[in-house]
């Protein structure tokens, strides 16, 4: 199996815990992420996970790592800096998750860099919503704009702002983590269905909430769009696998979802 959603330093962890975890659910491998925000000081919630320490881990453990870096695209020489990753054996983009529009014209620079190395881009979205400051990446009009102007770049959504759009009624709630019914014409199905280069990370209390607070869409969601659903975490949970056990899905989308899927979006993997 891979974990495509990872990180290291992170609630608490350490490497060691990390692989320990891994080993206990049969997880093989794992996507880890970095969080570089250049305005980080400006996010109550930011944790900084530098680049650095993602390629540490990795040398520490090159079979069970698969390293992404998150270069923050406002930075100085930042395509550069992503290139040299690249050249170190890094695989991928991410986690971004920053306090911008999410077609930012740099960002938008860097997912097309993104789609000439052959690096998935994994991005956190978080909304405006009442009361929360924790907003990222806005939003998901701007991500349709994104998987239109990046077509060569695969985008594996992640967080709150993204999940939400599961369901048609998301402009009308002001939850992060919307509870009940799903209903009908949500813009992620739309997304998922219409645009090849974008995927879902199931991650998270967002991925984890989006797909149990209606048991009877998530059937139906599964069946449409497992090609490009991926298996995560965020963290040592086993809350996720003991989801998509529970589905009792079939062999070949269990398989897609756990790692077909994520191996075959990583070049060389
Ligand atoms: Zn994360």
């Amino acid at each position: 199996m891979i974990d495509v959603h990872q990180h290291t330093n992170w609630q608490g962890h350490k490497t060691k815990d990390l692989i320990a975890h891994m080993d206990s659910l049969g997880v093989d491998k794992a996507w880890l992420l970095s969080w570089e925000a250049i305005d980080g000081g400006l996010d109550p919630n930011y944790h900084h996970l530098s680049i650095n320490s993602v390629y540490k881990a990795y040398k520490e453990y090159p079979d069970r790592l698969i390293p992404f870096a998150g270069v923050d695209p406002r930075r100085e020489r930042a395509e550069e800096i992503l290139k040299e990753w690249a050249e170190k054996g890094f695989k991928g983009y991410g986690e971004q998750k920053l306090r911008i529009c999410i077609d930012n014209p740099d960002a938008v620079r860097m997912y097309r860099l993104c789609g000439e190395l052959g690096f998935p881009v994994l991005v956190h979205m978080g909304a405006d919503l009442p009361g929360l400051r924790f907003w990222y990446n806005m939003d998901v009009d701007g991500l349709e704009r994104v998987l239109k102007r990046c077509p060569e770049t695969i985008l594996v959504g992640h967080g709150p702002g993204f999940w939400r759009e599961i369901s048609g009624d998301a402009d009308e709630s002001t939850r992060n983590y919307p509870k009940g019914p799903i209903t009908p014409g949500g813009k992620l199905p739309r997304l998922l269905g219409e645009y090849q280069n974008l995927y879902a990370d199931i991650s998270a209390g967002s991925g984890l909430n989006a797909l149990t607070r209606d048991p009877e869409f998530t059937d139906k969601f599964i069946a449409e769009h497992w090609r490009k659903l991926l298996y995560g975490t965020d963290g040592l949970t086993s809350d996720h696998i003991e989801l998509l056990k529970n589905l009792s899905l079939e062999e070949e989308i269990f398989q897609a979802i756990t790692h077909k899927t994520a191996a075959s979006l990583i070049k060389d993997e």
